[in-house]
């Protein structure tokens, strides 16, 4: 079956009778039992609910899987996902990481005896050169969030599988529409269910998906024990975003691709990162492993003032965190997503006063250039 069907018609599974087209919200805590030792497979909403049984087995399904779990947030989850490690394991990160994955390592899991060496896995030997005895997983996002760095998956499944260590995706940028992590070797892809997912700005998710049984084993019993599960309701609105997610992604990406090249045309834009031009960095590992290049994108201004000035002209495009919503949203990387890494590291990073990361949405890409373009050069807009 083709992706885009799957979006619409999920996993497929039917929990009643009554011929309902949509899935139904079970808003229920609790299951009763038929009878002493008997269970209906439903128990207790925290365990699992019907609603989020069937988004689970969907995103599972998208995504090559076996298994998914879904969570509260896309930060619940990657907590949980660090118990599944012990005081004294070492994990390599990618070092241009999601601003709240940086601060849970750094603030949380480094408290408790995680340690972190974060790199720069665009070039695998970078990875391979801080391999330790104590090392447990590699920890990669990839395109990055904000700076679009992408790192190549099979190899660095090669390097883990050579070395027994758990390959983790954070595939939030590009869905499985355009990136299937396990399909390349990753063991865990896991998602802010926030963004494209759900994709209408209005409900916060979180996923892990898994293809072998025993981690999925070990993460359920995580899950259930932390209990940081998705609401049925929450749980319905993704399965209802996911309907669309390939159609979304398509119109995103074709606008985010025009918006890349008229930005780059820019005098007053200096650079444009975005995988989906031959100039970045990683547009051939790009069109190896993805059938996409998504509709994110960031550049960098002329000035800090040009920076301030068109967050505060935009009007179309609203100036404010997240991504991958109907709604096309203007971060300033270095206040919002990234304000908890250190100065120093951060500018090392390139995320400095010049930088916007853009979230394309579904207006027409005229208005949204039009809004650019207003910003930048004012009212009237001849340049
Ligand atoms: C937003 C985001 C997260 C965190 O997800 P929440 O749903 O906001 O908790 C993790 N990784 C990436 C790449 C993100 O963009």
């Amino acid at each position: 079956m083709e992706f885009s069907t799957l979006c619409v018609h999920g996993c497929s599974k039917k929990y009643d009778t009554t011929g309902s087209v949509s899935v139904p919200i079970f808003q229920s805590a609790t299951f009763a039992h038929p009878g002493v030792g008997l269970s209906t497979g439903f128990d207790y909403s925290r365990s699992q609910n019907p609603t989020r049984e069937y988004l689970e087995q969907t995103v599972s399904k998208l995504e090559g899987g076996l298994d998914a779990l879904a969570f509260s947030s896309g930060m619940a989850a990657i907590t949980t996902l660090m118990e599944l490690f012990s005081p004294g394991d070492h994990i390599i990160a990618t070092d241009d990481l999601y601003g709240g994955s940086h601060r849970l390592f750094s603030h949380i899991s480094n408290k408790n005896g995680l340690m972190f060496d974060l790199v720069d896995t665009t070039d695998v030997q970078n990875i391979e050169v801080r391999l330790r005895p104590e090392t447990k997983a590699v920890f990669i996002e990839t395109p990055t969030n904000p700076m679009m760095h992408v790192t190549d998956i099979a190899a660095v499944s090669k390097l883990c599988k050579d070395n027994n260590l758990m390959l983790i995706v954070d595939n939030t940028f590009l869905t499985p529409y355009f990136q299937k992590p396990l399909l390349l070797g990753a063991d865990v892809v896991l998602h802010s269910g926030t963004k494209y997912l759900g994709g209408h700005n209005d409900t916060l998710a979180g996923f892990l998906v898994v293809s072998d049984t025993g981690l999925s084993e070990r993460l359920r019993f995580l899950y259930k024990t932390t209990g940081s599960c998705l609401s049925p309701f929450d749980s319905w609105l993704l399965i209802r975003g996911i309907k669309t997610l390939a159609v979304r992604l398509d119109r995103q990406q074709k606008t985010a691709f025009q918006i890349a090249e008229w930005l780059s045309k820019q005098n007053r834009i200096k650079a444009v990162h975005y995988p989906g031009l031959p100039s970045h960095p990683g547009y051939e590992i790009s069109k190896k492993q993805t059938s996409g290049f998504g509709g994110m994108l960031s550049f960098e201004t002329d000035s800090k003032e040009t920076a301030h000035l068109l967050l505060e002209r935009v009007s179309l495009i609203q100036y404010a965190e997240s991504l991958g919503g109907v709604e096309s949203l203007i971060t300033y990387p270095m206040l919002q997503t990234h304000a908890d890494i250190p100065q120093e590291l951060r500018e090392a990073r390139g995320i400095g006063d010049c930088l916007l990361r853009l979230s394309v949405g579904l207006e027409s890409a005229d208005d949204l250039i039009e809004d650019l373009r207003q910003a930048l050069y004012g009212g009237n807009g001849n340049v």
